[in-house]
Order: C-alpha cells, then sequence, then structure tokens
C-alpha cells in the first residue's frame, strides 16, 4: 500500500472546521451530507459544502480518506472514512491536541494523592491527619491509607526491637 502525505497535514488542518470534519470521520464512514448535518448540530454552526468537499477529496488525495459508492436509501451516495493511515494521523493529532486541552485546564485540575492521575471532575475526598487530600476514587483513597498505616506500624515495629 503506499504510504500517506503527511507533510502538510498540519496545513491542511490549519483551522477547527476541518479539524472537526477529522473527528466526525474518526467516529465512523460519513458521506458529505451526514458530515454537513453532524457538525451543524454539534457545533451550532454551518459548514460550507464548498468546504467539505475540497477537503474531503485532498484528504483522498493524501490517501488519508477513501470513498465508496454505496446506496443510502433510494439513492447512492459516496461514503467517506478514513484509512489507516488517517486514522494514525488523527489519533496523533487528538493526542496533541488533547495536550494543549490540559495546559489550559491544568490549573483547575486535582491530581489523586495514592496513583497520581489527573482528576477532571468529581474527586474524591478525604479528610486525612486533619488534611483534606484528594483521590480519584474511593480504592485510591483506601489503598493510600493503608499504605500510610502499614508504613506507621512498620515505624512502632523497629522501635519496639
Ligand atoms: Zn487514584
Amino acid at each position: 500500500m503506499p504510504k500517506a502525505e503527511t507533510e502538510n497535514f498540519d496545513e491542511l488542518i490549519s483551522d477547527f472546521s476541518r479539524f472537526y470534519i477529522l473527528t466526525i470521520l474518526y467516529e465512523g464512514p460519513a458521506y458529505g451530507y451526514q458530515i454537513i448535518s453532524r457538525f451543524k448540530k454539534r457545533v451550532k454552526k454551518e459548514v460550507s459544502p464548498s468546504l467539505v468537499y475540497p477537503f474531503l477529496q485532498q484528504l483522498e488525495e493524501k490517501r488519508l480518506v477513501t470513498h465508496s459508492q454505496k446506496p443510502v436509501g433510494e439513492k447512492e451516495r459516496k461514503v467517506f472514512e478514513l484509512t489507516e493511515s488517517g486514522r494514525e494521523l488523527c489519533t496523533e493529532l487528538f493526542k496533541r491536541f488533547a495536550d494543549l486541552v490540559s495546559i489550559a485546564i491544568e490549573p483547575s485540575l486535582y491530581v489523586c494523592a495514592h496513583c497520581g492521575c489527573k482528576i477532571y471532575e468529581g474527586a474524591y475526598r478525604e479528610t486525612i491527619n486533619g488534611k483534606e487530600t484528594a483521590f480519584c476514587c474511593i480504592h485510591c483513597a483506601r489503598s493510600y491509607t493503608e499504605a500510610k498505616q502499614s508504613a506507621k506500624r512498620m515505624k512502632t515495629e523497629k522501635r519496639s526491637k
């Protein structure tokens, strides 16, 4: 299989509309009109067919997308879907995007005192030694207190020897 061209990928998705079209394709195959209506429903903004179709064509030329003719209702439609390279690039792109987003929301994040994972919302809190401590879940809270207790126990055992 020929390798996809990826050099100009950044340029290709340099705006939000194109980025969002990719997220729609990432969810599964769709035909042009579906992409346009999903876009409108979720972004609450119209996307012009004169952006969508040339973009799909560009993606296809770069072998990031393929299409097949499929019957939809009474009509035959061009159903577009991401190729394997297309999916890989999207995953990469979403990761990069997620990093950007987490930088933006980082100050409002809690970190689980036990496993260190980031808590976006609904931290589980427990007061430990008079200090309110945030955990991602009750299990982490339990492991954390158990670890503290056994550390304390070990100290006392050492002392008694
Ligand atoms: Zn945790």
